[in-house]
């Protein structure tokens, strides 16, 4: 199936771009790696009136680190993110849950920011920017404003972005010292978007646990932080017997969806399985 007919611009600089969303109103589409949106053009689920292709507009590729922030720009592409050293050292939760998403040709074109704008239920990196506490800079008309992750994401493809908005820049804060992290993923295949998938980030004192983050996606509209399940794992000893119990607590404190492929049972299962794993690496990775 062909797009139906759109026009097409290519400015060349972030004010430009803004200014064409703003005119374009919510018929206008910002296209990054086009990896989510072209097959959704392609399928007519997308109809945009007016594509402004942000791919030219120079100096947002960046990925670096910023005293205790992670800070990467709207054109940083998945592939230089996956093997970035800089995001191995501060923030390996994400190098870790790259290792789930999509294959070599799509990283190499698709963004990070693209990811997270499109904001697919199954996708790994909303999970990641919530249990991280990342930030999303939203830069439109009006300026900049600055919006946790935690209300970026709001429900099945939908974020706080407003449609003459564009995510220019995450904030990720690095990885406090001796933090652990986990992730565990089941998809059809590996490079397929998660059935269900499960990221976790834990400290340790004394052998107990003093800090815990866990996020999931693929259970529902959205990507989610288990509150509960963190809440009841701080003050308890780290141990399997620990991660067991918060696997169940995990999977009785969401109810996730379910489909004609995977019925709501199964990612119950999974959700409980998967915090279960991502638990116990996060706690083999704490020092
Ligand atoms: C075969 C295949 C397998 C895949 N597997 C996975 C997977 O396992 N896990 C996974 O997470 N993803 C997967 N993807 C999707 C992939 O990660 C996309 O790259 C990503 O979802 C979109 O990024 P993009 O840069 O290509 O954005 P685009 O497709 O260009 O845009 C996506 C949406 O975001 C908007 N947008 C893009 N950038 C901005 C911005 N800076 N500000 C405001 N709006 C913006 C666009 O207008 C559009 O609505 C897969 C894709 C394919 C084709």
């Amino acid at each position: 199936m062909k797009p139906a007919a759109f026009e097409y611009s290519r400015p060349d600089t972030l004010e430009a771009a803004i200014a064409l969303l703003a005119q374009g109103g919510p018929d206008a589409k910002v296209l990054a790696g086009g990896q989510s949106l072209v097959p959704m053009m392609n399928l007519r689920l997308a109809q945009p009136r007016l594509i402004v292709d942000v791919n030219r507009i120079p100096g947002h590729d960046y990925i670096r680190r910023d005293r205790d922030e992670l800070v990467i720009g709207f054109l940083a592409r998945h592939e230089d993110v996956k093997r970035s050293e800089v995001v191995g050292e501060a923030c390996p939760l994400i190098a870790a849950a790259y290792e789930h998403v999509a294959h070599g040709t799509i990283r190499n074109r698709g963004t990070l920011c693209g990811n997270l704008c499109h904001a697919d239920p199954a996708s790994e990196m909303p999970a990641v920017m919530l249990a991280t506490e990342a930030t999303m800079e939203l830069q439109g008309p009006a300026g900049l404003r600055h919006v946790p992750a935690a209300q970026f994401f709001l429900g099945l493809y939908e974020t706080a972005l407003a449609s003459d908005e564009m995510l220019v820049r995450l904030r990720i804060p690095v990885a406090p010292k001796g933090q652990g992290w986990g992730f565990h993923e089941v998809s059809t295949r590996k490079g397929d978007f998660a059935f269900v998938c499960v990221g976790a980030l834990l400290t340790l004192k004394a052998g107990r646990i003093s800090t815990a983050k866990v996020a999931a996606a693929g259970i529902g509209t959205r990507a989610v932080r288990l509150d509960a399940v963190e809440r009841w794992l701080i003050g308890q000893e780290a141990n399997q017997q620990t991660f067991q119990r918060a696997g169940r607590e995990a999977s009785s404190s969401v109810v996730p969806s379910g489909d004609s492929m995977v019925p709501a049972e199964y990612r119950s299962e999974l959700l409980e399985i998967l915090t279960r794993r991502a638990l116990a690496d996060a706690a083999s990775r704490s020092n």
